[in-house]
């Protein structure tokens, strides 16, 4: 069956990395696209599965080579997803982490890609889970939220085990039910 490409976003402190981490531990068939960052490493972060950890230079460097899909400046840092040679071939349902910027441009690229918004359960929450990463990010919160109203599907994380298997859920019904699945369509078929 054809493999599903997935994009979460939120504002920091949604739990993104968190869900993500679940959702591998739940299912074997995840993989998680790596984006390139010119920001320092945080603690507990893992070069090459968080990040791949750049300078300022070599981004530009690559950015002027066409090596990225789509770059943007967030917070004061550089962020850029690599092109995707070809995304069938990684052969498991892809998982990217990005902001509304970068989710806009994945859909244009892929279409079919499925475009996740998450939330924790309320402002406190998002303020207490943000933690000491800056005020910066509260209000870079705020600017971004409103272009959560143009995603498909909105996941709550009050619970890291409920978010990671609503988004499980997701998948599975779009897995099974898109109508441009092949099977779906030769199912209809049979009909007419
Ligand atoms: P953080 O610094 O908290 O890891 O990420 C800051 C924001 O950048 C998050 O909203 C994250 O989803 C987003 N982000 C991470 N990588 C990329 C990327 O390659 N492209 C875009 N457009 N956003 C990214």
């Amino acid at each position: 069956m054809k493999n599903l490409i997935v994009v979460l976003s939120g504002p920091s402190g949604a739990g993104k990395g968190s869900i993500y981490k679940k959702i591998s531990n739940m299912s074997d068939r995840t993989v998680r696209y790596v984006s390139m960052t010119t920001r320092k490493q945080r603690e507990g972060e893992i070069p090459g599965f968080d990040y791949d950890y750049i300078s300022i230079d070599e981004f530009k460097e690559r950015e002027t080579q066409g090596y990225f899909l789509e770059t943007d400046f967030y917070d004061g840092n550089y962020y850029g997803t690599p092109r995707i040679s070809n995304i069938e071939e990684l052969g498991k349902d892809v998982f990217f982490d990005l902001n509304a910027n970068g989710a806009m441009k994945i859909k244009e690229a892929y279409p079919e890609a499925i475009l996740i918004y998450i939330l924790p359960p309320n402002l406190e929450r998002l303020k207490r889970q943000l933690g000491n990463r800056g005020d910066a990010r509260i209000e870079l919160a705020k600017a971004e939220v409103p272009l959560a109203l143009r995603y498909e599907w909105l996941v709550i994380n009050d619970d890291l085990d409920r978010a990671a298997s609503d988004i499980l859920s997701i998948m599975e019904v779009i897995r099974k039910s898109r109508m441009q699945n092949s099977e779906n369509q030769s199912f209809v078929k049979q009909f007419y």
